[in-house]
């Protein structure tokens, strides 16, 4: 059996998506800046995509810019309130300390520049409260970004809770909405975001592709320097087939979320009551408030990376930590951050599901799961110091 659990990471890219993008290498080729027609076509065809995302997340087509994948939007929404905040003498910025390191890294560098950064502690059930930014914004704070449901541990934030006092203190509230997009409800307008970043491969589009949602009102400004392409504001040809492959992959996740979500949100309850009779086991983020199809686990006295290993062997994709950080030796920064310790923070697996998946698979990933904890405990010599009680276990 093979059963891939790595949605977190990437998916696959849904029949409705590939039909949508194959024209568009072929037949309808042409520069959407070209005025004949050909390049009208193409033109044409990516307003209609910039009204079907627009559509999606409640915002309006001329609010949706086309970028390179969520990384780039992340930068672009930061970089340009640090701009606009700039102008009026505002060098101070609040996100959180669980952020995807598109954020984080952005803002480390803004950091060295001189700009003031406050990182929220999250609370161990991994969501901050709307009083933690409250408290946090200061006159002189140019910008408040939190990811709307995060990659790891799957915990979704008070976002239209947090977008109010923003927009009742002046400041710019952007938010990292790529693990949240096509998977729950979004809504520009009800959450009071003035800036939302999405990436296609998260929700079945195809890689290398995303926007930025940018409230009317708002300054943007450009990255890199090119054509008037999107408004002035994001120079280069648009990858025209990826454009419409992410609106058919969005569209679809969005009109089926209703039928599709309970049925994940089903799967992922069950593996959480399985991989909870583990012993030593501890589940990571709030046990409801999560994204429907995110499990992520620590197991004492095993090193994640070995669980990945072994399940890949058995046919099971899943991941420790995020992609990003798997490959370093630094524990994830997301689990530090809720307050695992290090060594535990080791010890963790992240399985993600997706409408691809069964029942029979979910059965198949537990049994594999219980499988390789108890193989790898037992060939572990601080699993045999904790079973012999010369050292205490840290999960209960
Ligand atoms: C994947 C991811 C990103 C980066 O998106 P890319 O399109 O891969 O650049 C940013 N933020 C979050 C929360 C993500 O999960």
């Amino acid at each position: 059996m093979n059963v891939y659990a790595d949605n977190a990471a990437t998916t696959r890219v849904s029949r409705t998506a590939l039909r949508a993008m194959l024209p568009y290498f072929d037949e309808m080729y042409g520069n959407p800046s070209s005025l004949h027609s050909v390049g009208q076509r193409a033109a044409e065809a990516l307003y209609e995509a910039r009204e079907k995302i627009a559509a999606c997340i409640g915002a309006e087509p001329r609010e949706i810019y086309f970028t390179s994948g969520g990384t780039e939007s992340d930068n672009q929404a930061i970089m340009s309130a640090v701009e606009a905040g700039r102008r009026k003498n505002k060098r101070h910025i609040i996100s959180t300390a669980i952020e995807h390191h598109a954020v984080m890294n952005t803002l480390k560098k803004l950091e060295r520049q001189g700009f003031e950064v406050t990182l929220l502690d999250v609370p161990e059930n991994g969501i901050i409260t709307p009083e933690a930014v409250a408290e946090a914004i200061r006159p002189d704070t140019a910008l408040v970004t939190v990811m709307y449901a995060n990659n790891e541990i799957g915990t979704i934030q008070p976002i239209a809770e947090i977008g109010a006092i923003c927009r009742e203190r002046g400041v710019i509230f952007h938010s990292d909405a790529v693990q949240a997009a096509g998977h729950i409800e979004i809504n520009v307008v009800r959450d009071n975001v003035d800036m939302l970043s999405i990436s296609s491969h998260k929700f079945h589009g195809p890689k290398g592709v995303g926007a930025l949602y940018v409230r009317r009102s708002v300054p943007l400004t450009r990255l890199i320097e090119g054509g008037e392409q999107e408004r002035n504001r994001r120079p280069g040809t648009e990858n025209v087939p990826g454009i419409m492959g992410m609106a058919a992959a969005l569209y679809e996740a969005c009109e089926n979320m209703n039928v599709v979500a309970p049925k994940i949100m089903a799967m992922r309850d069950r593996l959480i009551e399985g991989l909870s009779k583990i012993p030593h086991s501890i589940l990571n983020g709030d046990a409801k408030r999560r994204l429907p199809g995110n499990v992520n686990f620590c197991f004492e006295g095993v090193e994640g990376e070995s669980i990945v290993l072994l399940l890949d062997e058995y046919g099971i994709q899943a991941s420790s930590g995020s992609a990003c950080a798997s490959g370093s030796l630094d524990p994830s920064h997301v689990l530090i951050a809720i307050g695992r310790p290090h060594e535990i923070a080791h010890g963790s697996l992240r399985l993600t599901l997706s409408e691809e998946n069964t029942q029979e698979e979910v059965d198949y990933i537990l049994e594999k799961v219980l499988q390789v904890v108890e193989h790898l405990r037992n060939m572990s010599p601080v699993w045999r110091d904790l079973v012999e009680g010369k050292r205490e276990y840290v999960i209960q």
